[in-house]
């Protein structure tokens, strides 16, 4: 289970407990079973009245057990001559899931036992709360129990308080090593709320502290490019526009350019829902870097996307004499050549591409800013690698359309400066957002074909690429689009993309479909990002329950960037649990609603990653429910830093060494 240390042993924290203290009456499991329908705990201590084998082909142990309320029978599954071990008048300690059975008009009630402990004669039961651990098939939550139980004595002597004692102090924390013991071994079931909250603030702030290192070593290093651009520059900028920028674009093109005059490297995430207008916020940063004569790249994740901000961008840098080069893969060998020579001399000022940017070739004459579209998508390594392009730290301006909670944003992206475009520009139509049963499909086809007669054209995503693939149940792209050729849409032009289909034919579907060539495009999620058709009025997605919500939000912004009013619909099984979920799309189109909802209905899990204790499955932080949490614990670790940013103090002496120790908090200090 990726326990390794001893460490990791004691941060195998449990997932539950049982309140193994108080012994239920015979006769009381007996009634309670009765009245009820399904298999339920329960705990007895009582003697053997009677025990024997029953020969079946798996081992089955049968007893009556008797107490002074009555008589229960008892079975053991598995327990190969248990019997033996076993005798009439023993006194037992029984575990295990009660139930009334019904056969043929007859009633028992039977005590299918889990565990059980043979106790003396005028041994007093003495009650505990055991922790239920999470455990696999192979080694049991019963085993791991044990292993912490015995050892836990020697295992807190490892421990050490890390934390200072004034924050103990001042947020009324158990001590480090109280909090690992009532984790494993509470007294009260009471004991075990605040252990947790001691551990999850110690991660927590281990987190925030690791933030706020790395945010001040960038402020120190001081070896950026200061870019000042005049405030002349800026109203050029806006004057050439043919539109005013929102309040929004304003304030954060303020934001970073205030960011791009520090001598200090920026590292500022840009989000902005779809169509909120990153790209001319973009130009902006661009525009102030080429105004000190720095060149600028920006790194997009597909060549369709590189490609369409190479498109936006040049008409609005060029007024300015700024010149856009692209580099791409798909660059025939004489092209790339040309377009390496205009970067390295540095007349392209700026450079836009796929990862091609990061190959060697691409050499910069004075790289200052580095612009990340969808960094996501981006590993750690190939950020780093662009940012090495610059011979000084490059301000880097990273972007996402994807909106980040701000639970997430706190600790996931605990080292980035966060600008947030939370206003769309004016006059944009809504999209009407639909949830239709499957059943109702052949009608959603109906109104596409509607949409194709006014000259509309459409996207249908669909979960998989062929069947047979994966949950055999979900909508196949490349069989959909076969049998909708066909059948339902019949006559119109439908084409087909996935992320299978070789990068030329990719771009060629997609060129299709954005001359208007195309009037259906059947695609899995490749045209999730990015992709700008403003003739597309309709977006279909097939399966939908199968995505988060803000994945399908995404999608749903492929549309609505034109003129016309656009239409999304979300095809679900006919199940209205599902359909409920998804109703949350048609009430707002707020990304950041929709992403906090989305992220309070995954709950942690795998979004909160970044909070995994140690290597074994403890996870202790839930973000959604622990912000408060985490919320003191920044404050307090912000206030240490700024107070003693090389913490030296005696005080702050452990703190260095609990930031290596939490896997989550060290990462972020590796990973800037
Ligand atoms: P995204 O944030 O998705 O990258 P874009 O930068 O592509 O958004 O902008 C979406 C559309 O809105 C573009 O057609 C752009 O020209 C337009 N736009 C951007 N800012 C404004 C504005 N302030 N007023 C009107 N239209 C704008
Ligand atoms: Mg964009």
């Amino acid at each position: 289970m990726g326990i390794l240390t001893h460490r990791d042993l004691l941060a195998h924290v449990p997932r539950d407990y049982k309140d193994w203290r108080r012994p239920t009456p015979l006769a009381t499991i007996a009634a309670r079973a009765l009245r009820s329908d399904e298999a339920f705990d329960e705990i007895a201590v009582a003697r053997i009245a009677s025990v024997r084998d029953v020969r079946a082909r798996i081992p089955i142990t049968s007893a009556v057990l008797q107490d002074e309320s009555g008589t229960l029978a008892a079975v053991w599954y598995g327990r190969r001559g248990l019997a033996g071990r076993l005798s009439a008048g023993m006194r037992l300690f029984v575990a295990g899931r009660a139930q009334a059975k019904r056969r043929r008009g007859a009633v028992t009630i039977e005590l299918n036992v889990t565990n059980h402990r043979i106790l003396g004669d005028d041994t007093e039961y003495k009650g505990e709360i055991v922790p239920v651990y999470p455990a696999s098939k192979d080694l049991l939550s019963r085993t791991i129990r044990a292993a912490i139980a015995k050892n836990l004595p020697r295992l807190l002597e490892d421990v050490e308080e890390r934390l200072p004692a004034a924050v103990v102090r001042r947020h009324r924390l158990l001590d480090a090593r109280a909090a690992w013991h009532d984790i494993h071994a509470p007294r009260e079931m009471d004991d075990v709320l605040p252990a947790r909250r001691r551990i999850i603030y110690e991660e927590f702030f281990s987190i925030a502290l690791a933030a706020a290192l790395v945010r001040l070593q960038r402020k120190r290093e001081g070896h950026a490019l200061a870019l000042a651009a005049p405030p002349a520059l800026f109203e050029r900028f806006e004057r050439a526009l043919p539109f005013a920028l929102t309040g929004a674009q304003r304030r954060v093109i303020e934001e970073i350019w205030k960011d791009l005059r520090e001598p200090h490297a920026m590292n500022r995430l840009l989000q902005g829902d779809v169509g909120s207008g990153k790209t001319l916020v973009a130009a902006a940063a661009i525009l102030a870097a080429a105004d000190s004569g720095v060149q600028s790249a920006l790194m997009a994740p597909t060549e369709i996307l590189a490609a369409q901000h190479a498109e936006k961008l040049a008409p609005l840098l060029l007024p300015f004499g700024i010149a856009v080069e692209a580099v791409f893969g798909s660059l025939a060998a004489g092209a790339r050549r040309t377009a390496n020579e205009r970067i390295a001399s540095g007349e392209a000022l700026l450079a836009i591409g796929t990862h091609a940017l990061l190959t060697e070739s691409v050499e910069f004459k004075r790289l200052g800013l580095v612009i990340i579209d969808e960094q996501h998508r981006f590993g750690v390594a190939q950020r780093a690698a662009l940012r090495a392009k610059g011979e000084v730290a490059p301000h880097t301006l990273h972007m996402t359309a994807t909106p980040i909670p701000r639970t997430l944003a706190q600790t996931r992206y605990a080292d980035l400066d966060l600008s947030t475009i939370d206003e769309m520009p004016p006059g944009r139509i809504p999209i009407e957002t639909y949830v239709v049963r499957e059943s109702r499909k052949a009608r959603v086809y109906e109104f596409v074909r509607g949409q194709v007669a006014r000259g509309r054209q459409a996207y249908v995503v669909a979960p998989a690429i062929e069947s047979g693939e994966g949950p055999s149940s979900r909508v196949a792209a490349v069989d959909e689009a076969e049998r909708v050729r066909r059948r339902e849409l019949k006559g119109l032009r439908v084409d087909l993309l996935h992320g299978r289909m070789p990068p030329r034919e990719k771009d060629a579907a997609m060129d299709r479909f954005s001359r208007g060539e195309t009037d259906v495009l059947i695609a899995t999620t490749v045209v999730e990002v990015g992709v700008d058709v403003p003739n597309a009025a309709l977006m279909v997605v097939l399966d939908a329950h199968r995505y988060g919500l803000a994945q399908l939000h995404q999608l749903r912004g492929r549309v609505g960037r034109g003129s016309a009013r656009s239409y999304c619909v979300l095809v679900a099984p006919d199940d209205a649990a599902e359909a409920r979920r998804l109703e949350v799309l048609s009430q707002t189109e707020d990304g950041f609603r929709i992403a906090e909802e989305d992220l309070r209905l995954r709950r942690a899990g795998e979004m909160a990653g970044t909070l995994q204790t140690g290597a074994g499955s403890g996870t202790f932080g839930d973000l959604v429910q622990d912000f408060s949490v985490y919320l003191e614990a920044k404050r307090e670790a912000d206030a240490i830093v700024s107070a003693d940013p090389e913490l030296e103090r005696p005080e702050n002496a452990g703190l260095r060494a609990l930031v290596e120790a939490v896997p989550s908090a060290r990462a972020i200090l590796i990973s800037s």
